[in-house]
């Protein structure tokens, strides 16, 4: 019973936001979006700990299609950050801002990038691509980029307010449109171009600029019992995201790219990740 633990506790964790929110709000619809998004989770790591290899997968499907697709297309919300800045704007907690407070913002206090490993729409494309592992070493210097694409996202919206431009709806459902289009062409051009699925992570993404310093913090991490390593660097050629997992500090290497995807902990002969 105690390896279905995190699933018992993500599960109440999301029916707590889906019903308080429920209540504040008075809209039943996040009942409805946080009780499917946190059982979806809490399924995904139920068949995690029963060993199913699948599990991420289905997670990421099934949650990330729901928000590209139902929320996204059919719902007209814009969730890329371009909806996050527009809805802080229009001063409205809704939509984008609440999904970004919980997914993005706050919610890697408790459990990480487990945004990025479980829910992403555009990492669950990505992960399909045939470099699950970095085929060369990480070009330190791009991660500076993810700043650029940070500010041009914010400036963006700004100039659409200070320009008074009308049917701002419209024109953020056309976002959110073109700029899936263009994080899936960049991420897919990365991948090849780095031999790495996940170099559009690692290089571009601007929520990133939100995830790295939330999630330093998080509860919920890899942990490394140093004694009992033995060196193999087994879990370093595994990881997706070069997490020098083998040390057990808060400040190791990249310990902030941590997409709890537990493929080191499968690696480690020595069970010495927990
Ligand atoms: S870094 Fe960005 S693109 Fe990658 S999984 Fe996280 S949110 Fe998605
Ligand atoms: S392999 Fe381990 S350290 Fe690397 S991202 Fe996955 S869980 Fe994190
Ligand atoms: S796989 Fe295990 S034993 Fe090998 S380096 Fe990593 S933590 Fe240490």
């Amino acid at each position: 019973m105690k390896k279905y633990l995190p699933s018992i506790v993500m599960f109440a964790i999301f029916e707590t936001v889906a019903v308080t929110l429920w209540q504040t709000l008075d809209n039943l619809f996040y009942l409805f979006n946080f009780s499917y998004i946190g059982t979806c989770i809490a399924l995904g790591l139920a068949m995690f700990a029963a060993g199913k290899k699948y599990a991420r997968r289905f997670v990421q499907f099934a949650v990330g299609s729901y928000m590209l697709i139902y929320l996204g297309l059919l719902s007209n919300e814009n969730m890329q950050i371009e909806g996050f800045w527009y809805y802080l704007f229009m001063g409205v907690f809704e939509a984008a801002t609440i999904h970004y407070a919980v997914a993005k913002i706050f919610g890697p206090l408790l459990f990480g990038r487990g945004w990025c490993g479980y829910a992403c729409w555009t990492a669950m494309i990505l992960d399909l691509l045939p470099y699950k592992q970095p085929q060369a070493p990480r070009k330190k210097k791009l991660g500076a980029l993810r700043y650029v694409m940070f500010v041009l996202s914010l400036a963006l919206v700004a100039s659409l307010f200070l320009a008074h431009v009308g049917n701002l709806e419209r024109i953020m459902f056309w976002l959110f449109l073109g700029g899936n289009a263009l994080y899936y062409l960049l991420g897919i051009i990365l991948a090849f171009a780095f031999k790495d699925n996940r170099a559009f992570c690692k290089y571009l993404c601007p929520i990133t600029v939100f995830l790295k310093p939330m999630s330093y913090f998080s509860l919920w991490r890899v942990r490394c019992d140093e004694s009992k390593c033995v060196h193999c660097n087994k879990c370093l050629k595994v990881c997706p995201m070069n997490v020098e997992v083998n040390n057990d500090s808060r400040s190791r290497q990249y310990g902030t790219e941590c997409i709890m995807c537990f493929d080191c902990k499968k690696a480690c002969p020595v069970k010495a990740l927990h």
